[in-house]
């Protein structure tokens, strides 16, 4: 199949062979799990449970609130034992609403439906099923995948892209989930397809990833499924990329996938719509890859959702040396935290712990026009253009620049020579801008509340001036009425 050249994009140094020979093993029950509400794009969920209260594994705990939400899932059985803020995983590193529940060690299951054939159902019911699972996209988007079905459906989605990429440095757990769950993951992307009734099912997978793609192949053999080697660089994981390299389309700016007829799901997700349809288990636990230098044995690893992260780290035997950066997901896009009582959650993809010779010690200088990261940008932006607004603090400039449309890949960051930090005053930009808009959203709210009442206000004095006017008629034309009757008795008289 004929493949389209990627715009810009870089080779960071893989540093996947620590992990990825390793297969999934997963982590013992730990004896709490601190599970938070908002672990998705959206709205946080709502609790359905309350403190004391006994549950059974993947027994919905808190329910989605708004279209775009999504479920949470007991990840195992216990008690919940605490409602209220905890540490989040994220760099603030503050609490947010969450639910801690202790595990009873039995580790007991809800009655669950078991499909024995998942394409009878129609297309509605499977998403339907998606979202009961609290599915979202498991590619670290969080996007709610039923409504992101939904919107495909009524959209006319004609291909359906699966991305297999995984070009972040150190992560290995898609690579490993399609070597080891490749049959499950091709009934789940067929599953998906039927939802969106998608004519075409694309596979794109790095080339560096050669059993996967051998995995893949076999499993996806006789079905309508094809699966691509794509050439591995970053950020070829990123959906406008594969995309761009897998259909030659690009997605317009501010637009969607499915503006120009396609859906884009991560592999993982379509292993998790397997488990949901087939066997009715919700989204209660994921692959997490745990590496870096400083970790002793670099590992992928089938955690639950609310497992701190302190225990995947000891499941990998612990460190060799004191990290130097922890960091949430890959290194071009993850987050650093520092706490690792944080708990893993729907997008956790990896735990990642660097030492100071992997993180690099150079001090930024300043800027000498060299346009190496305006090269490598893979949605053609020119950052350095960008910064200087930003630093400017004239974020509407950099957003003429194209700061919105920015992926925050951090490939601008990783080829700079002067080692300016780019994609991170992009991110500081896009909050202040993200900031802004709510302020202004709610200062029009605030404005269309006082416009009403003051609206209200004049249609009451409205009213009682016509009210009065109207009094005043009635009193008049009585007054004239009498005075005409004692005008004609006169003449009578
Ligand atoms: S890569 Fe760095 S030094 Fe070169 S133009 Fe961009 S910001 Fe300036
Ligand atoms: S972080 Fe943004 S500006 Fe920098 S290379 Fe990526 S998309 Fe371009």
């Amino acid at each position: 199949m004929k493949l389209f050249d990627l715009r810009g994009g870089v080779h960071p140094e893989g540093k996947k062979d620590l992990s990825a020979q390793r297969r999934i093993r997963a982590l013992p029950l730990p004896q709490f799990l601190y599970v938070p509400l908002q672990q998705h794009i959206g709205a946080p969920a709502t609790p359905v449970v309350h403190v004391g209260d006994q549950v059974l594994k993947g027994q919905l705990i808190a329910t989605a609130q708004g279209a775009v939400s999504s479920a949470i899932h007991a990840p195992t059985s216990g008690t919940v034992i605490a409602l209220g803020d905890f540490v989040a995983p994220h760099p603030s590193g503050l609490p947010v609403p969450t639910i801690t529940l202790q595990s009873d060690g039995a580790d007991k299951w809800i009655d669950t439906e078991t499909i024995d054939d998942p394409f009878a159902l129609p297309p509605e019911d499977i998403a339907a099923r998606v979202g009961a699972a609290g599915i979202v996209g498991l590619g670290g988007a969080t996007f709610p995948s039923a409504l992101k079905l939904n919107l495909s459906r009524n959209s006319g989605v004609q291909t359906l892209i699966m991305n297999g990429g995984e070009c972040e440095p150190y992560l290995t757990c898609d690579d490993r989930i399609m070597r080891e769950r490749a049959v499950e993951i091709v009934e789940g992307i067929l599953l998906i397809a039927r939802a969106v009734a998608a004519k075409e099912i694309l596979v794109g997978i790095e080339d560096n990833k050669p059993e996967a793609i051998a995995a893949m192949q076999e499993a996806a053999q006789g079905t309508a499924v094809k699966v691509i080697a794509m050439p591995s660089m970053y950020p070829m994981g990123s959906e406008k990329q594969i995309i761009q390299v897998l259909t030659g389309f690009e997605v317009p700016a501010g637009g969607r996938p499915a503006d120009i007829g396609l859906l884009v799901h991560n592999v993982a997700t379509a292993y998790a719509v397997q488990q949901a349809i087939r066997f009715g288990r919700p989204l209660i636990s994921r692959l997490v890859t745990v590496s870096g230098g400083a970790i002793k044995t670099p590992s992928n690893v089938e955690a639950l959702i609310g497992t701190p992260v302190q225990e995947l780290i000891d499941f990998a035997d612990g460190y060799t040396q004191p990290a130097a950066r922890l960091v949430l997901g890959g290194p071009m896009m993850g987050q650093q935290f520092t706490h690792t009582g944080v708990p893993v959650v729907k997008g956790t993809s990896g735990v990642l712990a660097l030492t100071q010779a992997e993180i690099g010690q150079a001090a930024p200088s300043p800027c000498i026009r060299c346009s190496t990261c305006i090269r490598v940008c893979p949605v053609g932006l020119m950052p350095v253009e960008m910064v200087s607004r930003i630093r400017a603090s004239d974020l509407a400039a950099a957003v003429t620049f194209g700061l919105k449309d920015c992926i925050a890949c951090g490939s601008c960051s990783y080829v700079c020579p002067a080692h300016i930090p780019l994609v991170h005053y992009f991110n500081y930009a896009k909050g202040d801008l993200a900031a802004q808009e709510r302020t202004k959203l709610k200062q029009e709210a605030t404005k269309k509340l006082a416009d009403a009442r003051n609206e209200r206000i004049a249609r009451i004095e409205r009213e009682r001036a016509e009210a009065a006017a109207r009094r005043k008629a009635a009193r008049e034309a009585k007054e004239r009425a009498k005075a005409e009757a004692a005008k004609v008795a006169e003449e009578v008289v």
